[in-house]
């Protein structure tokens, strides 16, 4: 008899007629001989209106009140499911964070779970019952309610099935799996069987929102096997896994972009030392997280320019906060442009194939596309290209790659 952990989203239990459709599928887990638990979203959109609500209410969202108010969501949908569960004949009763209890740091809206007491859990499995328990939610040693950050329930089900040395952790979504990109941008994305960790990490990363990515570091971690499938259907979905379980590794597994993307270019930058660290440390003061980085070699040996990229989102703060640094970095000149997407072609094959990036380069430049910045790391070859081909260089990519489904 094996230990299973199943998580539902949003979607999966949007209403009572797919909580019920949730109970069934739990049911038929069990009917295969195995022990369940269950970890659970709020209803679609619930969260949103929640913090919706706490803002009208003039709460900040790093505080307790936020989190004993947004957490709410997902007690509504354990309890209901329970219900469900009870209805056709499968005892379960619903075990909220503070019940387990799941321990957490105090960080309100963001906590980090520092450990699980699986005591209480596995009483309620080996008397028969089904846990249901609420995702994003913990306590802190105040004995204060606590939250993951959004997406936080993924978390919250890998913390669960790694505490209790699950055989799997199937993660149940509106997708039936991980695509080799976005299949609403291009029609021949094909569901991968297999993905390791590390790529899944940088797919998640990347905007693949299928998981969060705290819950691929935490799964990596504790080398959880995660299956990433679909509510609505039985199909297999993708395995996420070590890098061992995969015998045949492809070259490169995925392609994946973010747009959420800016840039920031600083002309004629004095060429001296410590001018870097005057840039990048008051932005991580400011806890602005930078991510690409590209410094020319100056031609005179004073001045040079320097590239970097933030998030949408920081971008004005990042200006400012570079800004006022001026008389220090005596720069020419600062300019910034959002109209950028990151595309990033990921694969733990490159590892032992060489030729990658070249083949992106000469994809690009096929298509008279001109990359802006580049970096790499082991495992992935990103490029920072104008957003406006953003679809065209996903296409030729995925076809260059041979990714392609026939
Ligand atoms: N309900 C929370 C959210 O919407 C947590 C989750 O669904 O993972 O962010
Ligand atoms: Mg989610």
């Amino acid at each position: 008899m094996a230990l299973i952990v199943q998580k539902f989203g949003g979607t999966s239990v949007a209403d009572i007629t797919r909580i019920k459709a949730v109970a069934e599928t739990v049911k038929r887990e069990q009917g295969a001989g195995n022990e369940v638990v269950v970890v659970l979203s709020a209803m679609a959109g619930v969260t949103d209106q929640l913090i919706g609500y706490v803002a009208e209410a003039g709460g900040r969202n790093n505080s307790p009140e936020y989190d004993a108010v947004v957490s709410t969501g997902e007690q509504v949908t354990a309890g209901l499911l329970a219900l469900c569960l009870a209805g056709i004949g499968v005892p379960a009763r619903s075990m909220m964070g503070w019940q387990i209890p799941i321990h957490t740091d105090d960080v309100h809206g963001k906590a980090r779970i520092a450990k699980i007491d699986v005591d209480a859990l596995r009483q309620c499995v080996v008397a028969g019952e089904v846990p249901v328990i609420p995702g994003f939610q913990g306590i802190s040693a105040q004995g204060r309610i606590t939250t993951l950050g959004r997406g936080g329930s993924d978390t919250s089900a890998v913390a669960v099935a790694a505490a209790l040395g699950a055989e799997r952790c199937d993660i149940y979504t509106d997708v039936d799996g991980v695509y080799t990109t976005d299949p609403r941008i291009v029609s021949a994305a094909r569901k991968i069987d297999k993905i390791t960790y590390e790529e899944m990490l940088e797919m998640a990363s990347l905007g693949a929102k299928v998981l969060q990515t705290r819950a691929v570091e935490l799964a990596m971690k504790s080398n959880q096997r995660l299956h990433v499938r679909s509510s609505y259907s039985d199909v297999p979905g993708t395995l996420v896994v070590d890098e061992d379980e995969i015998v045949e590794q492809e070259m490169v597994s995925g392609i994946a972009y973010s747009r959420d993307e800016a840039k920031i270019t600083l002309v004629q930058v004095a060429d001296k030392p410590g001018v870097a660290a005057s840039i990048f440390g008051p932005l991580a003061d400011a806890g602005i997280n930078v991510d690409m980085i590209v410094q020319n070699v100056s031609a005179d040996g004073r001045a040079t320019d320097l590239t970097f990229t933030v998030t949408e989102a920081d971008l004005e703060r990042a200006v400012e906060t570079v800004a006022a640094k001026k008389d220090v970095l005596e720069y020419a000149d600062l300019v910034s442009d959002s109209n950028v997407v990151k595309i990033s072609v990921i694969g733990v094959g490159m590892r032992s194939h060489a030729g990658v990036a070249q083949r992106m380069f000469e994809t690009l430049a096929e298509k008279g596309i001109n990359i802006q910045v580049i970096s790499t790391s082991e495992i992935k070859v990103s490029v920072l290209i104008n957003e406006e081909y953003t679809e065209l260089a996903l296409r030729a990519l995925h076809t260059a790659y041979g990714l392609d489904a026939e």
